[in-house]
């Protein structure tokens, strides 16, 4: 082998800069070395290798590919002496970046190809500080070995696109410097680095969580209240910490982090939440979940399936209807049990809800079709989110759906669950009218813990109320708040001529109270959990035959 592959030379221009690395090949055996730092920033077998070509070739973005491969194959073949192209390489975390490759042949006394030798510049421009925050970048980040004990705390702000949106990007890089700025003075040693966009991190060798979080408050201190920088407002931020033992490795340690800090801001975001195995088991099954799910939408909504819950009238002597709820069996063995309190936000938050809503709708107008052959007064609500009436096809969808099967409009009834914050008022303004228009009902559903159900009330007209269960709730034992929220919606509902339906009923006591308030309909286990469709019309028959639980 040639003695430049092994010469002190060879070492002092291989850790010349941190973007560039390179690469010596002896010619006449093959063998190729490359500096420790490709070795490393490639995730390269070894720093001396036999058939680099071949080797090197599956590192380059397949669509580069023959870029390479034409351009080397001049050299090797000896029509060119230099090799210069661009290609994107991937490194040893799986990331293509774009690198500019440059060799050139030596030849021998004998006039034979000797060496042949070359750089590799990293074209990717990233620098080792954060141009706006000054801080360490997330890439150098990657480079450290975490071969120590320690901790890592990953922090974002809060709804930043907002802030950069309201007050303008400058204003937005006075936040990032702010932020970096205060975890930088209380970082106790730890290194702060820029990660990406909003989010920080803070390595800490032999740091630990109790440490990171102490970190964490007095720095949500200081950004919730900017005393240091003038003309500030107030920003919250959210924080996760993975503490990890020595050798436990860069990758890993960052996907932790990763998994925890996404599990943060959905959770519960402005807080700190520390790393634990139940939250990865919980990500998991919510991963599984969120798959499961789209499966059975593919697969012609298979497991999914309604079933329906009484509602009674206020004298208990009748049956009025019903509330249509969905549930949903997975094929899945690992899965188990999952209700709709699990589901419905997976399937809100992996773009499933419009199709399952869809499902639910054609359902439950099918199903009301048929019972209002027998009871023609009889209503069927189903739930509905926000985000479908945004989807300008929804409600005409549902007024075919009601004059396909021949359902009564005026006894079926969309309700609508979740606050409205975050959705698109006008579009949602001109659903309300559209389902007004067609006669079909409005029911406010969970009254009481929205943020905008007096908004909701004020704006639109609801033909039917849903309290919360939580107040129902709260009528058992001694006489409080809760007794005199329920008595005035009573009066209130009855004043504007607005139904109201109780949920979660059930005692005997509560419902001769919400009687006495003027509540006109009653749900709850006192009655009949919801039940299958066949379940369902036993119930009916019964029930109307006079055999009711008093
Ligand atoms: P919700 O609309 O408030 O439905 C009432 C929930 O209360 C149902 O839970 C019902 O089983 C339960 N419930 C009724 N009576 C009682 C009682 O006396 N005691 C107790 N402890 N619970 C009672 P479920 O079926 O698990 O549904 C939970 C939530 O999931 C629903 O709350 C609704 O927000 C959502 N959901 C269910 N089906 C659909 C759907 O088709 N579309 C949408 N968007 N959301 C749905
Ligand atoms: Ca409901
Ligand atoms: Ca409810």
């Amino acid at each position: 082998m040639n003695e430049v592959l092994s010469s002190e030379l060879f070492e002092a221009f291989a850790s010349a800069s941190d973007n560039i690395y390179i690469y010596v090949s002896d010619m006449k055996t093959g063998v190729t070395r490359w500096s420790k730092e490709a070795v490393d920033y490639f995730g390269l077998p070894s720093e001396y290798i036999e058939d680099t070509t071949t080797m090197w070739v599956e590192h380059i973005h397949p669509e580069d590919r023959s870029i390479f491969i034409e351009d080397i194959s001049k050299v090797l073949n000896g029509t060119s002496r230099k090799h210069n192209c661009q290609y994107r390489a991937r490194n040893r975390y799986g990331d293509y970046n774009w690198v500019e490759c440059k060799g050139s042949v030596i030849y021998g006394e004998d006039g034979e190809p000797d060496l042949f030798a070359g750089l590799m510049t990293r074209l990717d421009n990233r620098n080792k500080y954060d141009p706006i925050t000054h801080m360490l970048t997330g890439y150098e980040l990657m480079r450290e070995d975490f071969n120590d004990a320690g901790a890592l705390m990953n922090v974002g702000i809060d709804n930043f696109r907002k802030i950069n949106s309201q007050y303008g990007l400058s204003y937005g890089n006075r936040v990032l410097v702010y932020l970096a700025e205060c975890l930088k003075a209380h970082a106790n040693g730890a290194l702060v680095y820029r990660f990406q966009g909003d989010e920080f991190l803070i390595y800490g060798k032999g740091m630990n969580a109790e440490q990171f979080t102490f970190i964490f408050e007095k720095v949500k201190q200081e950004c919730l209240t900017p005393i240091k920088e003038e003309h500030l407002v107030g920003f919250s931020i959210t924080g996760s910490i993975v503490e990890f033992g020595a050798d436990e490795g860069t990758v890993k340690v960052l996907a932790k982090s990763e998994l925890c800090f996404n599990y943060a801001k959905e959770n519960r975001g402005s807080f700190v939440t520390v790393y634990s195995a139940d939250i990865e088991k919980s990500v998991n099954r919510k991963k599984l979940i969120s798959e499961s799910l789209l499966e059975s939408i593919k697969e012609d909504f298979k497991g999914f399936r309604l079933v329906y819950q009484p509602i009674i009238a206020n004298t208990g002597d009748s049956v009025v209807g019903c509330e249509a709820l969905l549930r949903w069996k997975s094929d899945r063995e690992d899965i188990g049990n999952c209700y709709p309190d699990e589901f419905i936000s997976i399937l809100e938050s992996n773009g499933g809800m419009k199709d399952v809503g869809y499902f639910v709708m054609r359902e439950a107008i099918r199903q009301a079709s048929i019972w209002q052959k027998n009871f023609k007064e009889f209503n069927v609500s189903f739930n509905v989110s926000y985000v479908q009436l945004e989807d300008a096809e929804f409600v005409p969808d549902i007024v075919r759906t009601i004059e396909k099967y021949g359902a009564n409009p005026q006894r079926i009834i969309v309700e609508l669950t979740e606050s409205i914050l975050n959705v698109d008022t006008v579009k949602v303004k001109k659903s309300f009218e559209l389902l007004r228009k067609h006669g079909i009902l409005i029911a406010l559903d969970d009254f009481g813990t929205g943020n905008s159900s007096f908004w909701m009330l004020h704006n639109i007209d609801v033909d039917v109320l849903k309290l919360d269960q939580s107040f129902i709730r709260g009528l058992e034992g001694t006489i409080g708040i809760d007794y005199a929220i329920v008595k005035s919606i009573g009066i209130m509902c009855d004043h504007i001529g607005c139904k109201t339906v109780a949920e979660g009923v059930e005692t005997k006591e509560i419902w001769t109270m919400l009687s006495e308030f003027g509540f006109t309909g009653l749900q709850g286990y006192l009655f009949s959990k919801p039940i299958e469709v066949a379940d369902f019309e036993e119930f009916l028959l019964e029930y109307n035959m006079g055999k009711n639980c008093s």
